[in-house]
């Protein structure tokens, strides 16, 4: 349906800001680089604050940056004001003209662009179709629920073919339920319509749910761009292994290696751990272990004592301490198990495998 699929580029991209408090200038976005395949679902995630706005209004044409050029395909776009950017965007407040109906809303973008009457028609029944709205091109906007809302502004912003969509925090005015349901909605419809897309959010588990790659930005920088799966298994730091899902973090020093092998010494006991090509024997590692890569046994790596032990249904929640370290342990099927309870003693187990160096 979209014209041509655009792929965006980001070149050192900078943004200054005054900070209101001091008068100091600050970097919101720092430097930052980055390549969109056309076709693709790309997140910025992060904590509040990180630039993940500005750096999609940047891309929209909202902000200028002050360093930097903006690609959209080969063409450099800094200069271009927004209408002028074969880009549009989905806002956390839909922005819908309240007193037009969801036809009107939607042709809106086609009529300014001086469309005939009979393409309009066709190209929003298309679109309404798309995004599950068929048959209620009649109803106001001011009489649909959140999630309906969301759909008409989604349908807005399709209407008229941008090379790249945009998405700032879509579904946050949205409950948790609905969330999840427009997600999966939200990517199907990306899919079908074959567009790019750019989508911010500071929620991990949409972002995961969603995304060909993700971009985790802290702090105006860009920590790491990966699949959730790079993201996940193979965090670049601690800031990015706490951020996407539950980390537990193991200091250590690498004892020996052998090949892509290592041993890692922690609090005196010896862990195999794969993967450590980039480390040196002596060094100081810590090692990332997700809570459902480890099982609470009779046998194991690391010696623990229990200090919570909780029936969640499909795991059982386990905090152990190893020495002074806490380690947080979702070990599922618990009925087919053995449930330690607090004050045992028992081992931490794990497959090499779920292991992380860092
Ligand atoms: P959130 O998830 O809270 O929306 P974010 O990651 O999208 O956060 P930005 O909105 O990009 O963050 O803001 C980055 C930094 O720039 C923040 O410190 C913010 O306070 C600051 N900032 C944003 N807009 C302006 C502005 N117009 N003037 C000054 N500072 C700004």
């Amino acid at each position: 349906m979209a014209k041509e699929k655009k792929g965006v580029r980001l070149e050192h991209i900078s943004k200054i800001y005054k900070d209101p408090k001091t008068g100091k200038d600050f970097y919101a976005v720092k430097d930052s680089n980055i390549e969109i395949k056309p076709g693709s679902f790309v997140t910025l995630l992060g904590p509040s604050g990180c630039g993940k706005t500005t750096t999609l209004r940047m891309i929209a044409g909202f902000e200028s940056p002050d360093e930097g050029e903006i690609y959209l395909g080969n063409e450099p776009i800094n200069a271009l004001t927004p209408n002028k950017r074969d880009t549009a965007m989905v806002f956390q407040s839909y922005a819908l003209l309240p007193h037009y109906n969801i036809f009107d809303n939607v042709a809106y973008g086609l009529r300014i662009r001086k469309m005939d009457k009979d393409t309009i028609k066709e190209k929003v029944t298309n679109i309404l179709k798309l995004v599950g709205l068929e048959g209620m091109e009649g109803r106001m906007t001011n009489q649909l629920s959140g999630g309906q809302q969301q759909r008409v502004a989604l349908a807005r912003a399709l209407v008229i073919e941008p090379g790249v969509l945009l998405f700032d925090e879509p579904l946050s005015n949205l409950d948790a339920k609905l969330r999840v349901t427009m997600r999966t909605e939200i990517r199907r419809i990306q899919q079908e319509a074959g567009i790019t897309a750019i989508y911010v959010t500071h929620d991990q588990s949409e972002a995961m749910a969603i995304s060909d790659q993700i971009i985790i930005m802290n702090k105006g920088f860009i920590a790491q761009i990966g699949t959730p799966q790079e993201i996940y298994y193979h965090p670049v730091n601690k800031f990015v292994a706490d951020f996407i899902g539950e980390a537990n973090f193991l200091d250590g020093v690498i004892e020996s290696k052998t090949g892509s092998d290592a041993i890692v010494n922690v609090n005196g006991h010896r862990i195999e751990v794969v993967d450590a090509d980039k480390f040196s024997t002596g060094q100081a590692v810590t090692i990332v272990l997700r809570p459902e890569g480890a099982v609470v046994a009779d046998e194991g790596q690391l010696p623990c004592k229990v200090v919570l032990s909780t029936f969640m249904g499909s795991y059982q929640n386990y905090h152990v301490m190893v020495g002074e370290t806490l380690v947080k342990i979702t070990d599922f099927n618990p009925k087919s198990k053995k449930i330690y309870q607090v004050g045992d003693t028992a081992f931490v187990r794990f497959e090499k495998e779920n292991l992380h160096l860092l």
